[in-house]
């Protein structure tokens, strides 16, 4: 079962880098893909999630330049990730595992989408955030619906939990934009914080922003130290409040001192 979810993220990891390129020209996500350099068709065979890339040895079979290697990464992360959520949340196969793998699959196909951008373009897309935000929403209540047990209170539902940890995040964010004139985060990484505290809730979204700021402090001092970037240096944030959620959905429940909260 994982090995299928695993495949199903490879192809799914492909169809991001699709989604992330074509989002940057504001192109339609139909019809096939081309080389970004000769633009060249490229056919079916050469389209095979992360085997293609090997088997050309990185490079375009018409014009021989170099394919990024964010192609293959994206597909292997996407793989990997998706075979683990189907591993921590597919447990018994009940209707309810069900939902929440697909809830999460969701959330981190967009996750990633703008990891990747914000990483290449310094920004946070949109109309990815927006689509994610619904996407969360209509879950967190579907979710609710299922598991309500009667005489259960509104506060102990996920809908709650996650506004209450998506304003949390979005101002605590909104502060750090609007104190440093967005220099030391953008009104988009405060869009993205809400996005993650609704869909984590309250009691995670703490963990997911330490790991966030650990992950974020970590790579700092390392860039520096290698003089890749002096301190002065954009760093976009939006990748390490990705890892941080990611992470925290996906092993929150292997460390028992948080399960107390
Ligand atoms: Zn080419």
């Amino acid at each position: 079962m994982i090995i299928i979810f695993l495949i199903f993220g490879l192809i799914i990891g492909s169809f991001l880098n699709v989604v992330i390129y074509r989002l940057n020209l504001a192109e339609s996500l139909l019809g096939r893909s081309h080389c970004p350099h000769c633009k060249n068709k490229i056919s079916w065979y050469d389209n095979i999630p992360l085997l293609s890339f090997i088997l050309l040895f990185a490079k375009c079979r018409y014009c021989q330049k170099n394919i990024s290697w964010q192609y293959p990464l994206m597909e292997l992360a996407t793989g990997i990730i998706f075979a683990e959520t189907a591993y921590v949340f597919l447990l018994n196969g009940r209707l309810e595992n069900w939902l929440e793998t697909i809830f999460y699959l969701g959330l981190f196909s967009a996750l990633l989408v703008i990891f990747v951008f914000d990483l290449k373009h310094l920004e946070i897309p949109m109309p990815v955030l927006w689509l994610a935000l619904i996407w969360t929403l209509f879950f967190l209540l579907v979710l609710d619906g299922i598991t309500f047990i009667p005489g259960q209170t509104i506060f102990s539902s996920r809908i709650f939990s996650g506004n209450l940890g998506g304003l949390l995040a979005f101002i605590f964010f909104f502060a750090l934009s609007f104190g440093s004139k967005e220099k030391w985060m953008g009104m988009g990484d405060a869009y993205l914080a809400l996005l993650i505290g609704l869909s984590l809730g309250w009691t995670k979204i703490f963990f997911a922003l330490l790991l966030a700021f650990f992950l974020g402090s970590l790579v700092g001092i390392g860039l520096v130290i290698f003089r890749k970037k002096t301190l002065k240096s954009q760093i976009p944030f939006g990748p390490f409040l990705v890892s941080g959620a990611i992470m925290t959905v996906l092993f929150f429940d292997l460390f028992p001192i948080f399960q107390s909260w």
